[in-house]
């Protein structure tokens, strides 16, 4: 569509980061280009328009930049989701698989009342894994995880796919390889 290639057009991609062979997908030109970042935020918005959404839930740290919008925009409220060790008061904690390796997120216990509805929102969707432990940390405090959407998708990597066997519905704006 033509709101997709313009989207794709305002997203740079670097060659070889982090490391060789990889092309990182860099949203700050888009965050930097004001009728980008509206469109985007937009974009993201308008499926759940009149639906009863409690909260955003966005994942550190880009996930905040757009989260908060997205939040702003529906009148919905924002929860964090941050590497572990950042949330100050009770958390859950999840172990979660990175491309190599693993790493660790939290949530505050409190974020959420059990059955808010809530969405999850990211710059980008790879492998899925850090999506796969957002909603499974959303849910251990009770949240019903009604949709997840990110502006990026790298539908080779399969994280569309992980997040929808977990019966979570999954939007995405730009595609690449
Ligand atoms: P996944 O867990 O493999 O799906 O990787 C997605 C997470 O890594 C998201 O939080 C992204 O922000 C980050 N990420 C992975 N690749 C890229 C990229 O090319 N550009 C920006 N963020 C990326």
């Amino acid at each position: 569509t033509k709101i997709a290639h313009e989207l794709a057009a305002a997203i740079r991609s670097i060659p070889d980061y982090p490391k060789p062979g990889i092309i990182f997908r860099d949203i700050t030109t888009l965050l930097g280009d004001a009728r980008a970042f509206r469109r985007a935020v937009d974009e993201l918005v308008q499926p759940y328009v009149g639906l009863k959404v409690d909260k955003i839930a966005g994942m550190e740290a880009r996930g905040f930049i757009l989260g908060g919008a997205v939040a702003h925009q529906l009148s919905a409220g924002f929860v964090p989701i941050r590497k572990k060790g950042k949330l100050p008061h009770e958390t859950v904690r999840i172990a979660y698989s990175l491309e190599y390796g693993v790493d660790e997120m939290e949530i505050h216990m409190d974020a959420v009342k059990p059955g808010e509805k809530v969405i999850l929102v990211d710059d980008l969707i790879a492998t899925g894994g850090t999506a796969v432990g957002a909603v499974q940390l959303l849910r251990q405090i009770g949240a019903d995880v009604v949709s997840a959407c990110f502006v990026i998708d790298l539908p080779e990597l399969g994280g569309r796919k992980k997040l929808e066997a977990l019966g979570v519905e999954v939007r995405t704006l730009v595609e690449f390889e």
